[in-house]
């Protein structure tokens, strides 16, 4: 009876004991991550889920990712993103983004799409709006949604996007956010016979429609990598705006 006791004794010590070592060990992983990094994953991951939003680097680790606004490597020159490190799409909208590094895999092995924006904030849409007012309006709205009318950016429902051949960027005719004709895809027939896009930037950009087309994203006809996932009736009805980082 007494050996009894002492057993179910020490047994319950021991639990007790093991549990409060283990609730340490996780503050003190929790501690290190937001010590180590200051946007933490799991912070800024939540944010983004609690929207209906998906990292497209997690869910398919084939398609690369470079957000150009995280650096000073876009048109601005500038930082326009401070917490967002990863390329965010709605669920749905990633889901058939990942479908289409798929196609990709099955048609041309070792061949990556790669991300340069995902969804953006109306925050960010505010400054790109503001940097461009040197242009007239018509051709503005050509290049950037105004803040107020939205881009589908903001909804995280449409994506910019190009092509890899392994570690290796496809040459399009024109740099990502190249504000003028070249990047037109409706003038890409006029280009080609004119000799302004070679035969092989005109197949390059034809294949990146081709898959992307498999999932129905629809390219915007001045930009060569930006495509919409759906209309704006769609996304306003069905997501929400992400206003701030
Ligand atoms: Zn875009």
């Amino acid at each position: 009876m007494f050996n009894r006791f002492y057993i179910l004794l020490f047994i319950s010590i021991a639990l007790i004991s093991c549990n409060q070592k283990a609730k340490h060990n996780q503050l003190n992983t929790q501690q290190n991550k937001s010590e180590s990094k200051p946007v933490s994953d799991t912070v800024q991951d939540s944010v983004f889920l609690s929207m209906g939003l998906y990292s497209i680097s997690n869910l398919n680790p084939n398609i690369r990712v470079d957000l150009k606004y995280t650096s000073n490597d876009n048109f601005l020159q500038k930082v326009l993103y401070k917490k967002i490190d990863k390329a965010y799409l709605q669920k749905d909208v990633a889901i058939r983004l990942s479908k289409c590094q798929d196609f990709l895999d099955s048609i041309m092995p070792g061949y990556h799409l790669i991300v340069y924006d995902a969804v953006r904030p109306v925050s960010v849409q505010k400054i790109m709006w503001k940097a461009m007012d040197s242009l007239p309006p018509k051709i503005r709205k050509r290049y950037v949604s105004s803040p107020q009318s939205r881009s589908l950016h903001n909804f995280g429902a449409a994506v910019d996007i190009s092509l890899m051949n392994g570690d290796q960027l496809l040459d399009m005719g024109s740099e990502f956010d190249e504000f003028n004709e070249i990047a037109y895809p409706r003038m890409e027939d006029e280009f080609l016979k004119k000799g302004k896009l070679s035969h092989e930037q005109y197949e390059n950009r034809k294949l990146l429609r081709k898959v992307m087309d498999s999932q129905n994203f629809e390219v915007l006809s001045t930009e060569w990598w930006h495509f919409n996932a759906c209309s704006f009736k769609h996304a306003r009805t069905n997501y929400k705006v992400l206003l701030e980082e």
